[in-house]
């Protein structure tokens, strides 16, 4: 039976040598100032060697009241195999 498992090292956080990172997720919220619905494609804003496992900072902005704030995502890592019964 093939047996698939993380190695030691991989249970931190670790980097992902991609400069431009993108991801089919996207971010939606009211900007805490205004109320503006803010919405933020991370398929076209990309990450930059993100770190998996490990809180990143997205900086978020409202054009129409141009305030500005943060988030905090972090990228988990799954891998399975297909193959197996
Ligand atoms: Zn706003």
């Amino acid at each position: 039976m093939p047996e698939l498992s993380r190695t030691s090292n991989a249970f931190g956080g670790f980097r992902v040598n991609v400069k431009r990172f993108y991801v089919p997720f996207t971010l939606k919220e009211n900007c805490p100032n205004c109320g503006e619905r803010y919405t933020h494609c991370f398929d076209e804003a990309y990450l930059s060697y993100p770190m998996i496992g490990e809180p990143e900072t997205v900086n978020c902005y409202c054009y129409k009241c141009d305030h500005e704030w943060e988030r905090q995502i972090i990228l988990t890592l799954d891998m399975r195999l297909h193959d197996a019964k």
